[in-house]
This record gives C-alpha cells, sequence and structure tokens, in this order.
C-alpha cells in the first residue's frame, strides 16, 4: 500500500510519518487531539475520539495498512480497524503489552525473569504484598506512562496512601529491583518473520522519565547478548510485526529482567535517526508495509539527551553546535515534564562492542 494509517499524534507518529514520507509513504493519522506533532508532518489528520465507529472506518477506508505510536489504543477501536486494513501490531499484541500483569505473566511462561510482581485492586492486598515483597512499587496495570500512576511503598500501613497517590484500580505491585543499570532493546520484526536489533543501549531516567540514552549500553558482551535473545524471544513469541522495544533490567549479578515492552519505536531508539543506516522509524514503516528489513549497523556511538519542559533558551545553543543534531517536535505548548524534542551527539564508535 501507499498510505500508512497512524494511530496516535504525539512525536513518534511524526518521527515515523517523515521516515515514511522518504520512501514515497504518505501518512493518515487518527487522534483526539487535533494539530500535534504527528499532524503537521502527515499527508491527512482525522479528529475523532476512539469510540467514533464512523470515523474510524472512514479512516480505515482511506488507508492501506494501519499501524500506532500511541499503545493504549482501546481494544474495540483496534478490532474495528483489523476487521478492515492489516493492523500491525495487531489486537493480540496491545491485549498484553496494555496491561503490565498480561505483560509480566507472558514474560515470565517464556522463562523471562521480572520483578517479584503481585496483583493488587485493593489497599488491603497492596499492603500484603508489600508484607511479602519489601520496598515496593504500586503501578497503574494500565495506562501509565513516564512514571505516572506509580508509587514507591515500603511500610504496608502506608497502602492506603499509596493506593490514592496512583489513583486507579486495578493495580500492580512490584517488589523494587537493586539494578545496576537500565538498558533496552530495540528490534524490528518483518512479515516474513526476519528480526533485525540495534544493540543494546543504557537508559537514565529523571523522576520517572527518560532523560539520556548511551548507545551502546556500557554492558559486558553476555549481558548485551541475554538482552537480545529476550527482545528476539517476545517478538518471536508474540509472532510481532513492527518495531518493539522491551526495557530491561541488569542485577548486580548480571542478570537480565525485563521491566517492560512498547509495541512501537521507542525514544531509547531515537539515537539510531542520527547514528545508524537505517532508523527505528524506517524499520517500522519497512516493516508494516511488508518491505525487507534494513541494516541496523551503526556509523557511531550515540548520546540521546531529551529535552524536556521548557528549555526553549537552549535551542539556539543547540542548533549552533556542530556536534549535536537537534529534534524538535513542534509542540505548540510547553509544560514541565513534557517531552519537546531531543539531541544526539554522536560519538568515536567503540569497534569492540556490538
Ligand atoms: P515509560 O515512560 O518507560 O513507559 P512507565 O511509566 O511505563 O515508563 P516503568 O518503566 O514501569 O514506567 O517505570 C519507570 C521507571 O521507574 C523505570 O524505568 C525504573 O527506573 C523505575 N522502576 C520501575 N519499576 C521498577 C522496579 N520494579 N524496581 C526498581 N525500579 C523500577
Ligand atoms: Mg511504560
Ligand atoms: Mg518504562
Amino acid at each position: 500500500g501507499s498510505i500508512i494509517g497512524m494511530l496516535g499524534g504525539g512525536q513518534l507518529g511524526r518521527m515515523t510519518a517523515l521516515a515514511a514520507a522518504r520512501l514515497g509513504y504518505k501518512t493518515h493519522v487518527f487522534t483526539p487531539e487535533p494539530n500535534g506533532p504527528c499532524a503537521q508532518a502527515c499527508a491527512a489528520e482525522t479528529v475523532a475520539d476512539w469510540d467514533d465507529e464512523e470515523a474510524l472506518a472512514a479512516f480505515a477506508d482511506s488507508v492501506d495498512v494501519i499501524t500506532l505510536e500511541f499503545e493504549n489504543v482501546p481494544a474495540p477501536a483496534l478490532e474495528l480497524l483489523a476487521a478492515l486494513k492489516p493492523t500491525r501490531p495487531g489486537a493480540r499484541v496491545l491485549a498484553i503489552t496494555q496491561d503490565r500483569v498480561a505483560e509480566k505473566s507472558f514474560a515470565n511462561e517464556l522463562g523471562i525473569g521480572t520483578a517479584p510482581w503481585r496483583i493488587a485492586d485493593d489497599a488491603n492486598s497492596l499492603a500484603d504484598a508489600v508484607r511479602e515483597l519489601g520496598p515496593s512499587i504500586a503501578k497503574t496495570r494500565r495506562f501509565g506512562y513516564d512514571g505516572k500512576g506509580q508509587a514507591v511503598i515500603a511500610d504496608p500501613d502506608h497502602a492506603e496512601t499509596a493506593f490514592a497517590a496512583i489513583g486507579r484500580a486495578p493495580a500492580i505491585v512490584e517488589g523494587r529491583v537493586d539494578f545496576v543499570q537500565e538498558i533496552s532493546v530495540v528490534l524490528a520484526r518483518g512479515l516474513d518473520g526476519s528480526i533485525a536489533s540495534y544493540p543494546a543501549v543504557e537508559n537514565h531516567h529523571t523522576g520517572g522519565i527518560l532523560s539520556s540514552t548511551i548507545a551502546p549500553a556500557r554492558v559486558s558482551p553476555a549481558v548485551a547478548a541475554e538482552a537480545d535473545r529476550i527482545a528476539r524471544l517476545l517478538a518471536q513469541t508474540l509472532n510481532y510485526v513492527g518495531v518493539l522495544a522491551v526495557e530491561l533490567f541488569v542485577t548486580l549479578d548480571g542478570g537480565v529482567l525485563m521491566n517492560e515492552m512498547a509495541p512501537r519505536p521507542h525514544n531509547s531508539g531515537h539515537w539510531t535517526i542520527d547514528a545508524c543506516a537505517v532508523s527505528q522509524f524506517e524499520q517500522q514503516v519497512r516493516a508494516v508495509c511488508g518491505l525487507p528489513l534494513g541494516p541496523t549497523d551503526r556509523f557511531a556511538d550515540a548520546e540521546m539527551e531529551n529535552l524536556i519542559g521548557d528549555q526553549v533558551d537552549r535551542w539556539p545553543v543547540l542548533i549552533a553546535d556542530p556536534g549535536a543534531r537537534l529534534h524538535l517536535y513542534g509542540k505548540l505548548e510547553t509544560r514541565p515534564g513534557r517531552k519537546m524534542g531531543h539531541v544526539t551527539r554522536l560519538l568515536a564508535r567503540t569497534p569492540q562492542q556490538g
């Protein structure tokens, strides 16, 4: 097909649409919020709610294949769309990745380790879980991102407060992992089942939000290989088509645990735009359009920094810095904690690493 339907209107859709344009594809976006980062880079925009069946059907009619940049598309909307046009990734993948319990169960069944976890739908079960697991993090099962909908809890007596803080049931409680590093693997899986993965990268967070990524991660070859194995196993088992990101914890003993998956291009893969032969966004286009995947070879190591909140003062400095590749998302309004853009710096390539 030659028109890609994009569900969700944020910067991930924008960067996918830009990659699509380079390969001659047009992108149509479906989003409840008008004139966002994605719409600015798209040939057409449908502004409607996820429960507007007429708008969804008309959108599906206007495109050849459907993908997404927002993993919380409601299941009924996705089912309606998937009945009309190829939708990649599909409903089963979304059902698993939208729910932290389904996601961790799925990983554990494949022998992939995670933080120990319990379901907690009220303050009592939360207190019980904290007694069992020790220092923990309570999270909403659904809709959390950038650390929202989470509360740290070490004392079972604070269960009421923690539950009120995360604001919504159903919830999951995870034992706190004493990780030495957070890493992620971004891969693409094509319609033919082939997989192209980027090297594991190292992620640093501030206040629950990704602040920077170092590519590749400064980990042993064994840790990098285990992270890659886990990500490939998840993608294969899901019969995944598209770009999949897997966030992982590296523990003191060199173990690798899955934190969560994102069924779309990922913030920790933005460095691939400037440092790799084919970026994660072009891989997404290639995969969902049934084209061969491209090489993931990198020309340089890289460091990506997110521009979060009001940093407008830095833009002229960054654009004038010959070592910095500046990306701005065209968001009309700055808010604290909002991702406004990112900057990638290319570093000398470390030849010994994957
Ligand atoms: P994202 O924006 O990546 O989707 P999210 O809101 O879905 O984030 P998580 O990735 O689950 O949230 O958690 C955010 C961060 O909180 C993690 O990157 C990690 O730093 C920390 N964290 C989450 N769960 C645990 C855990 N069980 N033990 C230790 N730290 C954790
Ligand atoms: Mg998440
Ligand atoms: Mg996360």
